[in-house]
């Protein structure tokens, strides 16, 4: 699901479980954190359908189904021995428009993903075709769809190809129409995206249903990777490097996997707790140790690391003024983060920063006041970009938020 909802939505793994999570506590669907690729029977299939078949999109659909001789899942080979595969329930939403734009999007693909794993397979025709030029072979494939069996459940998010080529037998004689002489060069593999990651983390076995997305989270937060295809960050790279020289086992794999391991043999019942807790009490102690012995190397090279980022990520880009950097500046007189230029106190250049928000640099200038333009992150809000000048022109048209901006700015200068 997660990596679905990365592929049509753009949704992060995290925002995808947050959304699940909230159809979940509103009953309709089933228990989100778990890795089942599996419907036991006793969910009811007919029951759901009958239940969404009240829904005017899903009618359709789900009376296709209902008339069927005989209802029967594909399955994938996971399990999960305390919940099955998501699935929507008994109780759907009375009116699916009134849901948040996000949840109508998920609860839609998780109900087509249920309608689709009951339908017949589809039917699909490739062809080869081998052309000779002048003792030369070329090749191409075409592709399309005979019979779309679950992709009509599916429906919009079942995407396939379609390369349709003319008709074609065994021996037909071409022209050549025209011929082009190309340079190309292997790109290397595309970066991690989250929903990439997380499928590579599942295959290494590293993490759990329930930890994957916050533990990349956490990697977001900590400032070790940025973006949406994912860069490590100097930060993240030097303490990668210098934990796996000094501290080798803390930033093992293998430890890891065996943990994630025996936490799942507890949970099936096959080892001991007490067993597995010693086990990990003696790695722990180990890591432990190895790291107070080089606690002092470990922090000088991690402190440096950590002020050239935060340094880094406070300097803003250059003063319209004078060309020092602007900077995120705390004053403790105001209590409140300003941006100030680092020429002062010859340039007094300073603009006020709105509360309640966490900001993100662009390396951008506005074309029209040549000031750096900030992303303004606030809870529960669409994040917004602007120009950090109140009085910029591109803000002309701003109501309120210029006014409250205007008096901040004014009880900023007397830093
Ligand atoms: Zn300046
Ligand atoms: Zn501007």
């Amino acid at each position: 699901m997660q990596t679905e909802a990365y592929r049509l939505f753009g949704y992060s793994p995290q925002q995808t479980l947050n959304i699940a999570q909230n159809l979940y506590t509103s009953a309709y669907v089933s228990y989100p954190r778990t890795s089942s690729e599996k419907f036991p029977p006793q969910i009811n299939y007919r029951g759901i359908l009958e239940a969404l078949s009240k829904i005017k999109k899903y009618k359709k659909l789900c009376e296709a189904l209902l008339s069927l001789p005989e209802l029967k899942p594909v399955e994938g080979k996971r399990t999960d021995p305390a919940h099955e595969a998501i699935h929507p329930t008994v109780e759907p939403p009375k009116d699916v428009k009134k849901l948040r734009g996000p949840e109508q999007k998920i609860y839609d693909l998780i109900c087509r993903r249920f309608f689709s794993v009951f339908a017949k397979e589809a039917i699909r025709e490739s062809m080869k075709v081998l052309i000779k030029v002048n003792g030369y072979r070329f090749s191409t494939t075409g592709r399309r769809t005979i019979e779309k069996g679950w992709m009509e459940f599916y429906g919009p998010y079942a995407k396939f190809g379609e390369i349709i080529l003319p008709d074609l037998k065994k021996g037909d004689k071409l022209n050549v129409k025209k011929l082009e002489l190309l340079s190309k060069e292997t790109s290397p593999p595309p970066r991690y995206s989250q929903a990439s990651i997380i499928r590579e983390m599942e295959k290494r076995g590293l993490g759990t249903r329930a930890t994957r997305a916050a533990i990349l989270q956490t990697l977001y937060d900590r400032n070790y990777i940025t973006g949406k295809s994912i860069k490590v960050t100097d930060l993240g790279l030097k303490v990668a490097l210098t934990l796996k020289k000094y501290v080798p086992d803390f930033v093992d794999e293998k430890l890891t996997r065996r943990f994630e391991k025996d936490l799942e043999k507890i949970m099936e019942g096959k080892a001991k707790k007490e067993k597995v807790l010693k086990k990990a009490e003696k790695a722990i102690i180990k890591i432990c140790e190895e790291f107070k012995r080089h606690e002092d190397k470990i922090g000088k090279k991690l402190g440096k690391a950590i002020i050239q980022t935060q340094n880094d990520k406070a300097t803003l880009g250059p003063c319209p003024k004078c060309g020092k950097d602007l900077k995120i500046m705390f004053s403790p007189r105001t209590r409140k983060f300003f941006v100030g230029c680092t020429g002062y106190p010859k340039c007094k250049t300073g603009f006020p920063l709105p509360h309640n928000a966490s900001f993100q640099k662009l390396d951008k200038i506005c074309d029209k006041c040549n000031t750096p333009i900030i992303r303004v992150i606030r809870k529960g809000k669409r994040p917004f970009n602007m120009c950090l000048d109140p009085n910029c022109p591109t803000k002309k048209d701003w109501g309120k938020p210029k006014e409250k901006a205007k008096k901040l700015s004014k009880g900023k200068k007397k830093r």
